[in-house]
């Protein structure tokens, strides 16, 4: 079985003699080891990233830009290994896993372009003597890097998160990346795709361990300029709180608890199909899931009985078939977890169906649960499972008012053929991502993020650059 050191200036080397196990979510078995980082290793991963970022920060966006698409390129070559990869690590399926590389790739290709492009406020003689015609001085703006980014991803979107952080590197940052210790293969072989592509040592390095030890050390560590975290936003206010003895620059991707809106004219049937699939996506386990499904009273007992149809048809089990459509959760505790949310259902909340699963893996059943109460833990906690969480409202202010009754703010979705009300609709739901008659697409164009306690961050689109750049005003004087 392969053992990881973590990949730091180039080379694979540990300090620390300590391993964790890498399981298999589907067979449950160790596929592999990673080293359990001490505070050594993280003082070399640091030490390496600075030293790199001298250089690194002194390349042009072009030169960036070409090895990001070299980068793409090896991606696409290795699809098919990277997404068996992830499938048997994750527990995603086959399927799944090769989407989520084909948009990492194509993140990617969107920062290689992006970060030729950045703006500012145009420069300019904005200073002047008092006399007419008479400048004092020239005012240049300028984007610059921040210096070393420390990257916090979790287990759900292994690889795609390690790519969505990349953008740092594209703006001229070097970065250590720290997965989730469940899920750190993809990155890994990120960072040996990176090297087979040329990427300058030290300009992209991984870290490995637990986040309780390795991530809070990334936090507090006094040489490293930015900690991006996705996550939960448990670990996002800690990850704060220890930031904040350094005040270095916070980047928070944190939870979701997306409300699903269907009113009265809606397409049912499209409405019913794509709640499923958009609330067993990864198995539920996605910060965008719709978790939350309001459904108008008239249209609620029939919508029911779509949505029990649909979730029939749905397949789960071995993660390696094209078959398949959900595969295990990711880990032993994220499957007691749920079973815990669905063990302790408040007093209106029933369960109207629950399919079958397989014997052996962390699997969940696909469970359908009616009337979910407002202010229960289902309704306002992350569940991360395939649930199908489903309650009815009577007006448009009621299904409003209990969307945005949650501490997040990441995405949401209305579900009408009225254009009129699905713009006023949107315009009142405070989250980051509003979707029309969709749920879920996301494109490397578009920002995605949000507020509450999602956190402020925002991932993709050319905003994710501007993230990881600060702004230097570069006065000439001209007396
Ligand atoms: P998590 O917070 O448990 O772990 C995320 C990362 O933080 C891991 O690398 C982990 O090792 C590390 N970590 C854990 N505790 C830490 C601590 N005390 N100090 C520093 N680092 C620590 O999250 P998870 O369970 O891996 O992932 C699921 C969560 O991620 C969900 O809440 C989900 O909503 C969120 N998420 C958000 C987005 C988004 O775009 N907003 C995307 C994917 C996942």
């Amino acid at each position: 079985m392969k053992r990881w050191k973590n990949y730091v200036g180039g080379a694979w080397e540990a300090h620390s003699t300590h391993y964790l196990e890498v399981l298999n979510p589907y067979t449950e078995k160790p596929i592999a080891e990673i080293v359990d980082s001490d505070k050594q290793d993280v003082d070399t991963a640091v030490e390496a990233a600075r030293k790199a970022f001298k250089d690194w920060k002194n390349t042009t966006p072009g030169e960036r830009s070409n090895l990001f698409l070299k980068l793409a390129d090896a991606m696409e070559h290795n699809k098919q290994r990277l997404a068996k990869l992830e499938s048997e690590n994750q527990g995603k399926t086959i399927a799944m896993a090769t989407m989520d590389i084909d948009f990492s790739i194509d993140n990617i290709r969107f920062y290689a372009g992006a970060c030729r492009a950045l703006t500012t406020q145009a420069s300019g003689i904005y200073a002047d003597t008092g006399k007419k015609h008479t400048p004092l001085g020239e005012s240049l703006l300028k984007r610059e890097p921040l210096g070393v980014v420390a990257a916090v991803t979790p287990w759900n979107y292994p690889i795609m998160m390690a790519c969505w952080k990349l953008a740092s590197v594209a703006v001229g940052n070097t970065i250590i990346l720290k997965p989730s210790s469940l899920t750190p293969l993809t990155t890994i072989e990120l960072a040996l795709l990176a090297e087979s592509v040329g990427f300058p040592k030290g300009v992209i390095n991984v870290i490995q361990g637990s986040g309780e030890t390795v991530g809070r050390m990334l936090a507090m560590h006094s040489d490293i300029d930015c900690i991006a975290l996705t996550g939960s936003t448990e670990t996002g206010k800690e990850i704060m709180r220890l930031a904040s003895q350094t005040l270095k620059k916070v980047h928070l991707e944190l939870g979701g608890k997306a409300p699903f809106i269907v009113f009265e004219d809606a397409d049912l049937k499209k409405a019913a199909k794509y709640v499923v699939d958009a609330s067993i996506v990864n198995s539920g386990q996605d910060c965008t899931a719709a978790a939350r499904v309001y459904v108008h009273d008239s249209i609620y007992q029939k919508f029911i009985q779509e949505v029990k149809k649909n979730a029939e048809n749905v397949v789960v089990g071995d993660p390696s078939k094209s078959s398949t459509t959900i595969g295990p959760l990711v880990s032993k505790k994220q499957q007691e977890k749920v079973s815990s949310f669905i063990q302790n259902l408040g007093k209106t909340e029933k369960v109207v169906f629950q399919s079958k699963v397989p014997k052996n893996g962390f699997f969940h059943p696909i469970t359908v649960v009616k009337d979910f109460e407002q202010k229960g833990n289902l309704c306002q906690r992350e569940v991360f499972g395939p649930i199908i969480a489903l309650a009815s409202f009577k007006t448009e202010s009621e299904a409003i008012e209990k969307a945005n009754d949650v501490s997040y703010g990441l995405a949401s979705s209305v579900w009408t053929n009225n254009i009129k009300k699905a713009v006023e609709v949107s315009n009142a739901l405070d989250f980051g991502e509003v979707w029309i008659n969709d749920h879920l697409p996301l494109v490397s164009e578009m920002p995605h993020g949000g507020l509450k306690q999602t956190g402020g961050g925002r991932d993709l689109s050319i905003y994710a650059l501007e993230e990881y750049t600060y702004l230097k005003h570069v006065y000439i004087g001209l007396t």
